[in-house]
Parts: C-alpha cells; structure tokens; sequence
C-alpha cells in the first residue's frame, strides 16, 4: 500500500468552489486561501438547520501510544455517509506542529481516508495557530510591561503570575525559563516558561466561543495572577482583549477543505484533551449542522478523556447533542490492554482480547449512561485475524451494541459503508439529548467525584494540601459554578498509566488546580501533565524534505 502522502498526492483535488457548492454556499459565501482552503465567515451558522442535523461523536477506547484511528475513522465514516446518499460534513481539530514533528505525526488522517491538502493541513495550515500564539504573547507582553511600569502599574506580584507565553513547538528547553534579565531596562526576572500552543488557554476560549463579543468577555476574563495585596488580576486590567481578539479576526472563522473523495471537510481549533476541551471549535461544529444533515466529530484521546469533556463542556456550553456515538477499537489496543507487551500486538493472541474487552465495556456502560446509542467500530489494521475479530463481534452481541468493522484505511468509503448503515440506524433510535454527568450547581468537589467514579470507576478522589487550598482561593474568587476538566494521562481510565484494562479499586489523586477563567472551566491535575512537551530521541522532523519542485515528502 502507498504511504498516507503519496495517496494523498496522487489525489485530484476538487476547487473548494465545488466543495462548497455541494454545501449550498457561493463562491462570493467564501474566503479563499488558493484553490483547495477557504474560510467560513461566521453568518453561515442557523440555529434551525443545527435543531434538525445528526451529529455523530468519533470517540475511541483507551488508547495506545499510537492513536487507534479516530480521526481516520472519523473521515471514512463520512466519505461512507455522503456515499450512500446522506449530506455530510466531517468537523476535526487541526492538526499541531508538536505531535507533526515529534512521534505520532500528522493528524489528517491515513490511508485511503485522509484530509486534503494534508501538507498544508498538518504545517500551518491557514496560519490560526500563529494568530493564537500571537494573541497568547501579547497578554504575556502586557503583563511584563504593566510589572516594569513606573506609572501605571497594577502592582502585580511577578511570583503570582500564571501566564506563559506559547508557541506550536515540542521544544522542552522552554517549559521552564527565567525573563526579563539584562538589568532594569530588562524589565523585572520572573520564572515563567512556554506551553505549546494547543495547550493555551487562548486555544481553548477560541474553540468554545460563539461570536466576537464571547470571544472578547472571554479573553477579557482571563486570570493573569495577584497583585501584592491579593488582589486578582484579569486580562481585563490590562485591557489586553480588544487587541487580542482583533488579532484573532480570521482565526475565528472555521476553514473548508475536503476529504480524499470529495466530502466537505471543515477542519478548526485544536485543544489538546488532557488540560483542555480536546475537540474542535463550537463555531466549526455548528456551522457544519447548519450546512448538511449529518455532521461526523472527533473527541480526542479516549471517551474518558475526550467524550467526557466533549458533553459536559462543549455540548453543554453549546446546547447541542450527539444522536450516536462511535467507539472506536483496535484490536492490538484490546491485546495492550489484556497484558500483551506492545512489541508483540501483531501476533494473534485470542486471550488477550478477551481479557482486553473490559476496557471496551466500560467506555460502552459510559456512552450508555450519557443516554445515547453507541456503536462499535473496529478499526481493522492488516494484523488483525478473523478469530480475534469473531471474539469481540460475540462480545459486543452478548452486550446487546452493535458492532461493525471499518476498512476506510486501506479501502476508504468502500470499507466504511456498514459502519455508515449502523450509525444512521443508530441516529433514527436516539430520542433525547445526553445526561450530562453532574450539574454545574455541584459544587467543584461533587464534580470531580462524579466524574471519577462514575466515567473512570474510581473508589475515592484525595485532593492534596496544596489542591485543597488551590480549590478553596477558587471558590471564594466565584469559580464554583465553572465545568471541571480534568487533566490525567490518556494511557489508562484511572491517573497511573500502568493500570490497563479496566482498573478496580484505585483512587484518584488530584495533586492541584489551575483555572481557565477565560475558557470557563476549573482544571483538577492528577499527575504530571506536560504543557510543553519535547522531541522524542528520533523527531519524525528527520524524514520530512521538500524537492525542488516543491513536493514535500516523508509527512505521515
Ligand atoms: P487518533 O485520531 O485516534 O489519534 P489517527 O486516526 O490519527 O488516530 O491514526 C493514528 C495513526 O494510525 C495514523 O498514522 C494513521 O494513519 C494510522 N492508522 C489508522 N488506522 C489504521 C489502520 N486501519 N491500519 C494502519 N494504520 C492506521
Ligand atoms: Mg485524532
């Protein structure tokens, strides 16, 4: 089989004209970046069309390192929708610089479904991560300028300041820094450091505004840190949000392009799913239900993580809501989870699986429990075996989910065209919105233990000294109302990466808070979550070249 780029090469590219016709807007409804990107301004949003849309949430089991295929999955699904007649939109995250350059590569798909074109996709796109960063180092710029000044100082303490600057980079020598040397013209030294872009608060309030004016409260909310007598600082102080929003004029509009086979592809945001949201923006998801009638979205990590914060955040906060949610399972990942090293996930082992379904079982009880039909997906890899597939087809009947395997990467929509029956079967079935897992009158602490036990089948959650005083100067700042987001490794339902499976009788450890005024949501840390991550030993970076003529190669 070819590599994901040279399938995506060798593809004929529609004119994003064509692809936006298919969507009933006009040449003149776009702004167009060349002949295959456009923007979406955002009057195309209609409240009625988004009532009567299907949307359909992409979410997977407990991942492997690798990634199980969600967004690959995501876009055959609809290449598989809009192929057996149905007006579909597929809505991602754009893909950042960080996982392009470092281990896990690109995030535009693979094989036979893809999202073209992927070069320009996975490096800058259409250049919103930039205007991000840039919005992000201007707040950081005001702060330090605001502590140098002699006559319009706020008195901020420089030891309370939280705000990083940030940049789309895995670049570890930045994390942790001191600025602001070179003497008194250098302003005061302060330890600070960078977060990678989609690690941003100002990602996050971008991917959950709904217009200008939220945008601009938004940022305008952000809490910067304490001045000498304790008094909160927001980036309204500084009146940092009319110039940071004003730098985000394009940045907020979602953009088009299209899948390897033609379907409109509306790609926007992209918050990591462990400190934020980890789902694309609420602008790009309305717009693609009030532009077609089934709308295929992608939650990161797994439905821990990514589902979890998809409903209670996102689709709370929007007043939208999902009529069927797609598990996505690999077989190597049910193996990993039945105790198979990862070197040997491509050699059958039946007993694995089976021991490794229970991971499957809980995320299913937890979609169940949201209140919306599930269904089964595996993603099928070359090393799968008929056997290994039969197991879980059996379990998943036992458990009364449907279950259907996916071929979209070696075969596109041909391969997906069952999973598109099943889920539109499973959409006509829904008849109410999701059952959010705790009421924002909870207080913070109920949140968290709801979360916990009931997603994760935690026993107990122990805030430590530090959390508990963290929470404490939050609730009396008037934060208790916000949605929790917690913040806890991808690698297993509970916060130890080790314990695979589906683990028992574990506590969760919440070691501190940090809060995203701006984004609206408090953030419980348990464990060591890295804002800035680095390179791996060998950075994909190595492989990838451009040519003479200007073709790139070696992005996967
Ligand atoms: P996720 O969105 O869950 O993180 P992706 O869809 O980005 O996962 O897929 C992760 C990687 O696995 C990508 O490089 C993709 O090309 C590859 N991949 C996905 N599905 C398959 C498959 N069925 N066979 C082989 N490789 C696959
Ligand atoms: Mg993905």
């Amino acid at each position: 089989m070819l590599t994901d780029i040279e399938i995506a090469q060798n593809c004929q590219l529609k004119h994003i004209d064509e692809i936006a016709s298919g969507l009933g807007l006009e040449r003149d409804d776009l702004e167009h970046y060349g002949k295959f990107k456009a923007k979406l301004p955002l009057e195309h949003n209609n409240k009625d069309k988004i009532n009567r849309s299907n949307l359909i949430l992409v979410t997977a089991i407990t991942p492997t390192p690798a990634g199980e295929g969600k967004t690959t999955t995501s876009i055959g699904l609809a290449d598989g929708l809009s192929r057996i007649g149905k007006k579909t939109t597929v809505v991602l995250r754009e893909p950042s610089l960080g996982p392009v350059f470092g281990i896990k590569g690109g995030a535009a798909g693979g094989g036979y479904s893809q999202v073209v074109p992927m070069e320009d996709i996975n490096l800058h796109f259409t250049g919103d991560f930039s205007a991000i960063e840039k919005a992000n180092n201007l707040l950081a710029a005001l702060i330090d300028n605001n502590i140098q000044s002699s006559t319009r100082s706020l008195g901020i303490d420089p030891r309370t300041v939280l705000w990083k600057r940030s940049m789309d980079m895995n670049d570890r020598a930045l994390r942790k820094m001191v600025t602001a040397l070179g003497g008194k013209s250098g302003g005061i030294p302060m330890e600070t450091g960078f977060n990678i872009t989609a690690a941003s608060e100002v990602m996050a309030i971008l991917c959950i505004s709904k217009d200008f004016e939220d945008l601009k409260e938004r940022l305008g909310n952000i809490y910067v840190g304490d001045t000498f007598d304790h008094t909160p600082v927001f980036a309204r102080d500084l009146n940092a949000e009319g110039a940071m929003a004003a730098l985000l004029k394009d940045a907020i509009k979602p953009n088009l392009v299209q899948t390897l086979e033609g379907t409109p592809a509306i790609i926007h945001g992209g918050p990591f799913a462990n400190i934020a949201q980890g789902t694309n923006s609420i602008i790009a998801t309305k717009m693609a239900m009030s532009l077609s009638d089934y709308v295929v979205t992608e939650a990161g990590f797994g439905a821990d993580l990514g589902a979890e914060k998809f409903f209670n955040i996102k689709c709370r906060h929007a007043g939208i809501s999902p009529k069927a949610v797609v598990i996505v399972a690999t077989i190597r990942a049910l193996k990993y989870h039945g105790g198979k090293p990862l070197a040997d996930l491509k050699e059958e082992d039946l007993e694995a699986v089976v021991k490794g379904k229970e991971n499957l079982r809980k995320h299913v009880e937890n979609i169940t429990r949201f209140g919306l039909p599930a269904v089964v997906c595996i993603n099928r890899f070359e090393s799968d075996t008929d056997a290994e597939i039969s197991i879980l087809k059996k379990a998943c009947a036992d458990c009364n989910v449907p279950f259907v395997e996916s071929n979209g990467f070696t075969k596109g929509s041909e391969g997906t065209l069952d999973l598109a029956e099943e889920v539109v079967k499973a959409t006509a079935k829904c008849e109410s919105t999701f059952v959010p897992t705790y009421d924002l009158e909870d207080s913070p602490r109920e949140k968290i233990e709801k979360v916990c036990q009931t997603v994760y089948g935690a026993k107990y959650v122990i805030l430590s000294n530090k959390a508990k005083r963290q929470l404490h100067r939050f609730e009396e700042l008037g934060f208790s109302r916000l949605p929790i987001c917690i913040a806890k490794t991808q690698k297993s339902l509970s916060d130890d990466e080790k314990l695979l499976g589906r683990p028992k009788n574990f506590d969760i450890n919440i070691r501190e808070f940090e809060i995203a005024a701006g984004a609206g949501f408090l953030i419980p840390i348990a464990g060591n979550i890295l804002r800035m991550p680095g390179l791996p030993p060998t950075p994909a970076a190595e492989g990838i070249d451009i040519n003479n003529e200007g073709v790139i190669s070696g992005l996967s």
